[in-house]
């Protein structure tokens, strides 16, 4: 096979890590001078579409980023640090995809922050973690890549970009059982973020789903949700949530949205204005339908947008960001055993990935990984419909270990610990069902439970119920019995199985499938609740007084996992193993380092960040630079990198 990497000079350049005015000055054939002045001069219009720039045969810059996700946005920001010229390209209205609904978790041991909070580890630990989770599929040359870079990464947003984090020192890895598995320190949030920041651009911005918030107003995850809890029975609380609910209100009535952005929607907006503050040129309702190529050497892609075709030409390389495949019937068919058309597969990820990414990819020679234990990152969903007559995809990831709920199949029987991370329960629930029978399950609770905590997109207290009542989203019944003829389900069954439950609940024990032990199911149950009420297991509650409230779930994700086979500098490899040049992949697109596993909560969008820096690095070396010249004759063994500096001086390239 020959060697087609580029050839690995010495030579640092510009560091992400750089302020913008301490960076050398280049030349403008580079491209790296155009960014600089752009940057320097502050945010551009985008240049004119069509027009000049189609006639001279398309437009040109360094890197074109397919997708505005994390997984774009975090190359896109990074390279114009770096001096790089970066267009992006969007099939959406607007930016952000699912990283905009997000709950903006990102798994990054060894973080700032944690640091900064006393909390050191080596990375043999994370990496001892990940060995024992992902057991033959751990890939070490990835692993160690994600988490040499994780901490830089880290650094140079926060010093350099709008974007801030909070820390999740307290926030256990899911598997407590395993051997080196964390109780806190190994995971980030972004922080709050003005949205006013953003100016009239706020309109490019993705709201949240809408359906996952308050009059479309964001819940932060934490302290604050548990304020929303409470607001009926704490005066602290309900003080707290008047005074968010009415700031709220205010910014309605003055921009027609929410301004204080929370979770994966203040990370977008805060890499969203980043970019536009870095001098790159987003471009939405530009999806992109077929890459450029020159020899094996992938050189932009054309961009379908309002006014027609334009070639974009990209001197460094195009990084593939669509998303992965959450609505693309064919692959999902393909890839996930629990769907065989597709169909049954509701992911709740952003509507516009529909796999255009790994499409492309596979164009150019690149694969996608099918190595992997799930292909999706699994999570329990329920349909709910819409005034139009559509159906949103409500992923449940928060009320499932809460005290006084469980999940039944439609014999009556519970099948897994619901405290349990999504993508486990999801597990065990494919694994209770027989060959062949619909993906379903249903989430039972009382009316006390539904007042407290609500049941998926039905609201707790003082929201009213009746309109999921009415739209046939929960169901109802005075007594289990008849709540489970109205779903379908073993009425004797489920009446055993709660009264078992509720005798285990008050005993704090649940004998039949361990809910409450680990330190994740702990953080996910409401102990100060479960204490008031004298249950000793802060997951576990008795379900006593009807009407009890059901509603299914069915078989979805929060995105996928299997993507395109990549190295660890998110270069897309072909069927040999070789990097395809000028291509890379990030975010969903790009295949899980965690190969199918989830050891911890934001494993996709932590991963998602680091190797879209990665890539910007990579594409920002001189050897980069002078593979993608048509006329450099140099080469590069396998494995070797550029070395653009970084944070402390090292280079952000893995070994
Ligand atoms: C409710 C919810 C909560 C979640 N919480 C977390 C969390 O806290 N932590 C975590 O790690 N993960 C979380 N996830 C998963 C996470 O959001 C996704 O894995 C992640 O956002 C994927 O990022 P991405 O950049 O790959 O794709 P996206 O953010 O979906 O961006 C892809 C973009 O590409 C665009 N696109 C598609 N095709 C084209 C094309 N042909 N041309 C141009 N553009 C195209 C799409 O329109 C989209 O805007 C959550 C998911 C959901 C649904």
């Amino acid at each position: 096979m020959p060697d087609r990497s580029p050839q690995h000079t010495d030579q640092p350049l510009a560091s992400a890590t750089q302020p913008t005015a301490a960076r050398e000055e280049v030349p403008a054939s580079s491209g790296r001078g155009t960014a600089l002045r752009q940057a320097q001069d502050g945010p551009q219009t985008a240049p004119p579409r069509g027009g000049d720039a189609q006639r001279c045969g398309g437009e040109h810059c360094d890197l074109l980023v397919i997708g505005s996700g994390a997984g774009g946005l975090s190359a896109a920001v990074t390279a114009a640090h770096l001096g790089l010229k970066v267009i992006v390209a969007e099939k959406d209205p607007q930016v952000g995809g699912t990283t905009a609904w997000s709950g903006g978790w990102m798994w990054l041991p060894r973080n700032p922050l944690a640091v900064e909070a006393g909390i050191h580890e080596p990375i043999e630990e994370p990496l001892a973690y990940l060995r024992h989770e992902l057991g033959e599929r751990f890939d070490e040359a990835r692993a160690r890549a994600f988490l040499d870079a994780a901490p830089q990464m880290v650094q140079f947003f926060r010093s350099q970009t709008a974007l801030r984090f909070i820390d999740g020192n307290a926030i256990p890895d899911f598997h407590g059982r395993t051997p080196h598995a964390s109780l806190g320190g190994r995971s980030l949030c972004a922080a709050p973020f003005d949205g006013r920041r953003l100016g009239p651009r706020i309109a490019e911005l993705k709201p949240p789903l809408p359906e996952t918030t308050l009059w479309g107003m964001g819940i932060a995850s934490g302290a604050e949700l548990r304020h929303f809890f409470n607001a009926l029975r704490k005066p602290a609380s309900f003080w707290t949530v008047t005074k968010l609910v009415l700031s709220h209100w205010k910014d309605l009535l003055i921009h027609r949205r929410g301004m204080r952005l929370v979770n994966g929607n203040a990370l977008v907006a805060a890499l969203a204005a980043s970019a536009f503050e870095a001098g790159v040129d987003i471009r939405t309702r530009s999806p992109a339908r077929k890459l450029l190529r020159d020899g094996e050497r992938v050189t932009g892609a054309v961009l379908t947008t309002p006014d027609g075709p334009v070639e974009v030409h990209a001197r460094r390389g195009v990084l593939l960001a669509c998303g992965g495949f959450p609505h693309d019937d064919a692959r999902k068919a393909a890839l996930l055993p629990h769907a065989p058309t597709g169909k049954e597969h509701h992911s709740a990820a952003s509507r516009g990935n529909t796999g255009d990414g790994l499409r492309l990819g596979e164009t150019a020679g690149g694969q996608v990984a099918t190595g992997g234990l799930q292909a999706a990152a699994l999570a329990p969903v329920s349909l709910v419909p819409r005034a139009d007559g559509s159906f949103a995809h409500f992923p449940h990831l928060i009320e499932r270990g809460k005290p006084g709920l469980i999940a039944v199949t439609r014999r009556g029987q519970r099948f897994t610990n619901e405290a349990d991370p999504y993508h486990d329960f999801m597990q065990g629930l494919l694994a209770a069902l027989p060959a062949g029978e619909p993906v379903q399950a249903w989430l039972v609770c009382d009316h006390a439970f539904m007042r407290h905590y609500g049941l998926g997109a039905a609201k707790p207290a003082p929201m009213p119920l009746g309109p999921m009542l009415a739209n046939g989203y929960v169901k109802t019944g005075r007594t289990l019995a008849e709540l489970a003829r109205v779903c379908g389900i073993d009425a004797d069954a489920l009446t055993q199985t709660v009264r078992r439950y509720n005798t285990m609940a008050l005993k704090g024990q649940d004998a039949d499938f361990t809910k409450g032990e680990t330190p994740y199911n702990r953080m996910q149950g409401d102990a100060p609740f479960a204490a008031e009420r004298g249950w000793p297991n802060a997951c576990m509650g008795p379900l006593e007084r009807g009407p009890f409230y059901a509603v299914r779930v069915v078989a979805g994700s929060l995105g996928t996992f299997a993507g395109l086979r990549t190295n660890a500098h998110a270069q897309v490899l072909d069927p040999q193993g070789q990097p395809i040049p000028g291509l890379y992949a990030g975010g969903n697109d790009m295949d899980s380092m965690m190969a199918g596993h989830y050891p911890s909560g934001g494993i996709t969008l932590g991963p998602a960040m680091v190797f879209g820096w990665l890539a910007a690095h990579h594409m920002a070396t001189p050897a980069t630079a002078d593979a993608a010249s048509p006329s450099s004759g140099r080469h590069q063994k396998p494995g070797e990198a550029g070395s653009a500096v970084s944070l402390d001086g090292t280079s952000p390239h893995p070994h």
